[in-house]
């Protein structure tokens, strides 16, 4: 076998048998297929697509290319959410502590940013000494101990993923149904959870816009998560405007912080407790999801999640005293605020606009490799629904390092931004759910 037949092969829309995705998964991960075979594979794969049995057979060697962990005596359900990337979502770092308070265990293993999107370990990383590579061992030790961990693909766990996602993030090849699906799917079983929510956004801000192309996403999600042993939902949820009022990496962490201090903006307080009921009923630890929100809101009220949330940064390493202080972080080298054009209302702000703008300022990578600028962002002072006066500033660009991106970012949130002389409608967040079979 070799690999330049099995690209031929994808590239003349021919199935691929198990052993073939095998060799290639396998060669990839041991370094005999390089990085530019591999990337004319994953652009094959983009623009031919994969059948059902090549998707599952993609996510199963995935898998199998590093270990698994197991969480069978815990005493509570190992459950965990993923979402399918937005911009400005930062509900896992509050959802993954506050399911935790809520007498779930949550391993989870998260990604960085992809393209416009963003990502956890990105936003975990900013904060100072939090480490994201946990051995197979630390992980299941900390889960076992204070019921929740968040890290990354390591050489040890799921490292097909590790290469992939890097190198679909650099050969724009990310919105591809069964690549996503075998990058999700992997992480999370690897993880060893018996439940899994699965958060698909639908919307500019998505990688797959449309609601049809985002329900046969999901589609692709629950037929495979079935076939795995994996007891899963989804939820269909709006990405066509950001989440919350911070775009970026350290901005995303205070916000979520504000959150979990039973403050924060009301979309990100409503989306975390839909999804993390939902991961509360799934697992049966609670009966019906009115129950498991009124729960959930309640530990997130009370402050347990927020000091469920210093133990997990503290048993990774990382630095409290900024999160307690966000004052004490080091204030970014570079503003710009971008101002409304005209009084009235903000009507939309749209997603795609906002993550680009705090791509080009640094809080995501545009090669492999690139250093992510952890004060690279944007806060929007106004969403939609707000009134603004003209010259009022609407919104702050923020960089330490690409000071010349702030001139293009600029125009970016500026059209990104529409106004009108009426508020619009309120934005509905969840779209739809879906089970296996639907
Ligand atoms: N999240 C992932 O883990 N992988 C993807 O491909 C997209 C979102």
């Amino acid at each position: 076998m070799d690999a330049r037949t099995i690209l031929a092969k994808k590239r003349d829309r021919l199935e691929l048998s198990i052993d073939e995705i095998d060799f290639l998964i396998r060669s990839y991960v041991a370094g005999d297929v390089p990085d530019y075979q591999m990337a004319a594979f994953l652009m094959a794969v983009y623009l031919n697509g994969m059948t059902p049995a090549e998707t599952f057979a993609l996510t199963s060697r995935m898998i199998a290319s590093g270990r698994r962990a197991h969480f069978d005596n815990l005493g509570r359900p190992a459950v965990d959410k993923h979402s399918t990337g937005g911009v400005g979502d930062k509900i896992s770092l509050i959802l993954a502590p506050l399911a935790a308070v809520c007498g779930a265990a949550v391993p989870m293993m998260s990604g960085r940013s992809l393209e416009h999107s963003g990502g956890t370990l990105d936003k975990l990383e900013a904060i100072p000494g939090y480490r994201t590579d946990l051995s197979l061992e630390e992980f299941q030790r900390q889960v076992a101990e204070i019921g929740v961990a968040i890290t990354g693909q390591t050489a040890e766990m799921v490292p097909a993923d590790k290469k992939l996602y890097a190198l679909r993030d650099a050969t724009a090849t990310v919105a591809s149904i069964p690549l996503v699906t075998g990058s999700i799917l992997s992480k999370k079983t690897a993880e060893g959870i018996e439940a899994l929510v699965l958060d698909v956004k639908v919307g500019s801000g998505a990688f797959f816009k449309s609601a049809e192309s985002a329900r046969g996403l999901a589609r692709s999600l629950l037929t495979v998560a079935d076939k795995l042993g994996l007891s899963a939902v989804a939820l269909l949820t709006d990405m066509s405007q950001p989440l919350g009022r911070a775009v970026g990496n350290w901005v995303e962490v205070e916000e979520s912080i504000d959150v979990l201090r039973g403050r924060g903006p009301a979309d990100v307080v409503e989306l975390t407790l839909e999804l993390t009921a939902r991961m509360l009923t799934l697992t049966g630890l609670v009966s019906d999801v009115v129950s498991a929100r009124r729960q959930a809101a309640k530990c997130l009220h009370d402050g347990s999640a927020w000091q469920k949330f210093l133990e997990m940064v503290r048993a990774q390493g990382g630095e409290t005293s900024v999160l307690e202080d966000p004052r004490r972080y080091p204030e970014p080298r570079h503003r710009l605020e971008v101002k409304a054009p005209r009084s009235g209302f903000v009507r939309w702000v749209d997603a795609l606009g906002v993550g680009v703008a705090a791509l080009e300022l640094g809080a995501g990578r545009k090669q492999i490799g690139d250093a992510v600028d952890p004060l690279a962002g944007v806060r929007l002072l106004k969403v939609a629904g707000e009134a603004v006066q003209a010259g009022e500033p609407v919104a702050v660009l923020q960089t330490s390092q690409k000071k010349d991106s702030l001139t293009v970012a600029e125009r970016m949130v500026s059209t990104a931004y529409a106004f009108g002389d009426h508020p619009p409608d309120p934005r509905k967040l969840i779209l739809g759910e879906m089970r296996p079979g639907n």
